[in-house]
């Protein structure tokens, strides 16, 4: 499968009065046509500033320091405001987990759509652009789309923001969709219908999705390969079988095991992952998940891993591998789901 998307090295810091904040500190990875990715972690871990370096959505306090994103021969961090303007919204969409916070409270949602479509297509007349905005709101199962064409934002519930958020997002028929958290505020039936529609998108457009989310449960309903971040850095990448069937970071057991199975007894107790992330301000010089990790021994303290291939396409960044020593036959978090 091609790379659609390239992300090289990308470092991205905030400067605060407190200090420089590391939160991405060297990612690399790639997203092939027509795949969703995930990208997993707890808050902090880096991954919604990965994604919004993609697209160069950053607070002015953020800076990307270094590295290269790729998409379609052109360098996404070095190119103009007005180039990079163009690519968001027609060729790299994103929708958030606040949907209220990216539509307008005093315009109706069917003329945002379609202002949205009317910059990128100025040649389409007013009833041709109406048009496109009703389909799309039948696309995304909005029911009465020509009614709710009129509504303003707070006369929709959330599940049904999300969907105009996503019909606006797929308004230009984007290569690449960047889904931040976006079922987090919702219901699990809600939830359910949105990655329907996300998976529905993939198989009709061919559409890349990177999906986020700190929810392993939602990456194995939606996903084909997953990056596990964590302290601004990957852990693992894997495609979401193996990531299941063998995970090979501590970091990644302990998310597995902290995810509710109906099937599990239920007097086990769910394993959550003692301590908290660390001070990105001064992320440790060994590997970041040291002070949480039942393995952790002084080089981990001491010097940051590299990945290892621990199998086909699934690389992991544990000294444990570097050792040789198989970290997934002694899950310190079992108890919870390993399958
Ligand atoms: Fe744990 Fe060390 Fe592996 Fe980090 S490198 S996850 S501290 S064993």
């Amino acid at each position: 499968m091609d790379a659609i998307l390239q992300v090289d090295n990308l470092k991205t810091s905030f400067m605060t009065s407190g200090g420089e904040v590391q939160a991405v500190r060297g990612v690399s990875f790639q997203v092939k046509k027509g795949e969703i990715l995930g990208i997993v972690g707890e808050s902090g871990s880096g991954k919604s500033v990965t994604s919004m370096s993609i697209l160069r959505l950053l607070a002015d306090t953020a800076k990307i320091k270094e590295g290269a994103v790729y998409f379609e021969n052109q360098d996404l961090t070095k190119i103009s405001k007005r180039k990079i303007r163009a690519i968001r919204g027609e060729k790299i969409s994103m929708i958030f987990q606040d949907p209220m916070s990216s539509l307008n409270p005093l315009i109706p949602v069917g003329k945002q759509v379609s202002e949205m479509m009317k910059e990128h297509h100025p040649e389409k007349s007013k009833e041709e652009l109406k048009q496109n905005v009703l389909e799309l709101f039948a696309k995304v199962r909005i029911p009465e789309p020509e009614k709710r064409y009129r509504c303003y934002p707070h006369e929709f519930s959330g599940g049904m923001r999300q969907r105009v958020m996503i019909a606006m997002a797929l308004a230009n028929h984007p290569e690449l969709l960047i889904a931040d958290e976006p079922t987090t505020a919702l219901d699990v039936t809600i939830q359910d219908q949105i990655l329907h529609q996300l998976r529905e998108l993939k198989h009709e457009y061919g559409t890349s999705i990177i999906f986020i989310t700190h929810d392993l449960g939602v990456v194995a309903e939606l996903c084909d390969r997953v990056l596990v971040m964590y302290g601004g850095l990957i852990m693992e990448e894997a495609g979401i079988d193996d990531i299941f069937a063998h995970p090979g970071h501590p970091y990644t057991m302990g998310l597995l095991a902290s995810i509710p199975d109906i099937e599990q007894d239920r007097s086990k107790r769910l394993q959550p992952i003692p301590g908290s992330p660390p001070d990105m301000t001064n992320p440790p010089a060994g590997c970041p998940f040291a002070p949480r990790c039942p393995y952790a021994r002084r080089i981990c303290r001491e010097e940051l891993p590299d990945f290892v291939e621990v199998g086909a396409n699934h690389r992991s960044r544990c000294h444990l591998q570097t050792a040789g020593a198989p970290a997934d036959e002694h899950n310190p978090f079992a108890g919870g789901k390993q399958s």
